[in-house]
């Protein structure tokens, strides 16, 4: 058959409230143009986030009941921690409420003044606890990976020639070496199964420590079984392992490929290091047997985690987001190439080529899309990287409008209405003006800016 269904169905089912454009261009407005000021109820489709945004299956629901818990010692723990090794062989796994506070925790002990830590493309929130310790975050992603027009399946794989002479130069300052799978902040695009080890390979040889950023490992592993030569016979279970295989650890957002509402999670095999991680969990996150989760948490993840890996899942999950690049491409709107894992991101800089980047033509198209249809995505562009750390401002790399597809959530027709307001958007494109920003906090401000549009 050629329609992949989606391969559940429903339950439960949360009402969305429909709104008029009328509504929804006072409602903008009022929100001062940043999406993240709006409430959730006057939003129609939410794209903003895949991120502890998805639904979970009935099973993990059932698991919600089973959650002991005991502050110490609890078998949901022990539940968890068994889902999470038997994917990611590791010896000690450190339990935290989110990915950001397992990087927290890493990098207070690999961080600090003069340090600088590679990554293919560090996420926001790992540049952030790693720039909080006084160290430098430095991205050595493939150059294709930095082209949005790129074909190469693998965009998210480390420029192993780079990192080479990245250890070279830096030798001592350097803590560990970190890879990112799917690369989030480069467009959801995957590593290799063999860059992975090459990764893995050469931080050995320089005596570093490798820590894999887990976040979407299952997305990530369908992307090696379906692209990697030699791979595509290969059971996902088998391939993830073989990914976290080589590596001395893993941080880990569980509200991404965990099926999570909330959690994470640090992962190590070097027995003093997470000694230290434990002392610093019980400090700030709570006992090593639940950290930042409650014992709820820890069962849903568990059976989360059995369910990510399959494959009915996978090929539904990575199939959506490629229909809609598709069918965007067919309406001439340029995206990045090809569909990532968890989003697709629309070419904001080609499609609105008349706004100047630091006009922000990302947040225009943004607005735009929330206006018509209701939908809300996120810019990334330069509303989110262009200030300067001296207060300057430059236009950062690429000016992106990313649709993060929550898990298991939307349907088919939600697909199709999304791309029906693309056609509405494709007319009004050539007409859409920039902004600019009227207040800024000094740090993350895309959170909370207030944004005027252009006037003619
Ligand atoms: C979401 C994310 C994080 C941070 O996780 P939180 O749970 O949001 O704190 C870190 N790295 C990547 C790649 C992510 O996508």
């Amino acid at each position: 058959m050629k329609t992949i269904i989606e391969p559940f169905r429903i339950k439960a089912v949360e009402p969305i409230r429909m709104t008029t454009r009328q509504e929804r261009k006072a409602l903008i407005r009022a929100a001062e143009y940043n999406l993240f000021a709006l409430a959730a109820r006057d939003v129609m489709i939410d794209l903003l986030t895949d991120s502890g945004t998805g639904a979970m299956s009935s099973a993990q629901w059932a698991a919600v009941m089973r959650g002991d818990e005991s502050y110490a010692g609890s078998p949901s723990f022990s539940r968890f921690e068994a889902a999470v090794k038997a994917l990611m062989p590791f010896r000690h796994v450190i339990p935290t409420h989110q990915g950001r506070a397992a990087e927290a925790i890493l990098f207070s002990i690999f961080g600090g003044p003069g340090q600088v830590i590679p990554n293919n493309t560090h996420f926001d929130t790992t540049r952030g606890n790693i720039e909080a310790s006084g160290a430098r975050a430095v991205d050595l992603v493939i150059e294709e990976g930095k082209d949005p027009a790129s074909e190469h399946p693998f965009k998210g794989n480390m420029d192993i020639g780079k990192l080479r002479a990245f250890l070279e130069e830096h030798g001592e300052a350097v803590p560990c070496v970190m890879l990112t799978i799917t690369n989030n902040a480069g467009g959801g695009q995957p590593a290799s199964l063999e860059n992975i080890r090459a990764t893995a390979e050469l931080a050995r040889e320089f005596g570093k420590p490798f820590f894999i950023d887990g976040c979407r490992f299952a997305e990530n592993a369908w992307f090696i079984k379906t692209r990697e030569p030699g791979q595509e016979a290969r059971a996902i279970p088998e391939i993830v392992r073989d990914c976290f295989a080589v590596a001395d650890g893993m941080t880990m957002s569980a509200k991404k490929d965990a099926f999570g509402n909330i959690g994470g999670w640090l992962a190590l095999n070097d027995d003093a290091l997470a000694e230290v991680a434990r002392g610093h969990l019980i400090r700030t996150e709570g006992f090593p047997t639940y950290g930042g989760m409650a014992g709820r948490d820890l069962e849903a993840l568990a059976q989360g985690l059995a369910e990510i890996v399959d494959e009915d899942y996978l090929r539904y999950r990575i199939r959506t987001n490629a229909y809609i690049v598709e069918r965007l491409e067919a309406l001439g709107i340029p995206v990045v190439r090809p569909a990532g894992g968890h989003a697709v991101f629309v070419d904001a800089r080609r499609w609105l080529s008349h706004i100047d980047p630091l006009h922000y033509p990302g947040q225009a198209l943004a607005v735009a899309l929330y206006e018509i249809g209701g939908i809300r995505a996120c810019e990334i562009g330069s509303v989110m990287f262009g200030r300067q750390p001296d207060g300057s401002e430059k236009p950062a790399a690429m000016e992106l409008v990313r649709l993060a597809m929550p898990r298991r959530t939307y349907t088919q027709s939600h697909a199709d209405y999304i791309v029906e307001c693309f056609e509405e958007l494709a007319d009004l494109a050539p007409r859409l003006r920039g902004y600019r920003i009227t207040r800024e906090p000094p740090l993350m401000r895309h959170f909370t800016c207030a944004f005027a549009p252009l006037e003619d």
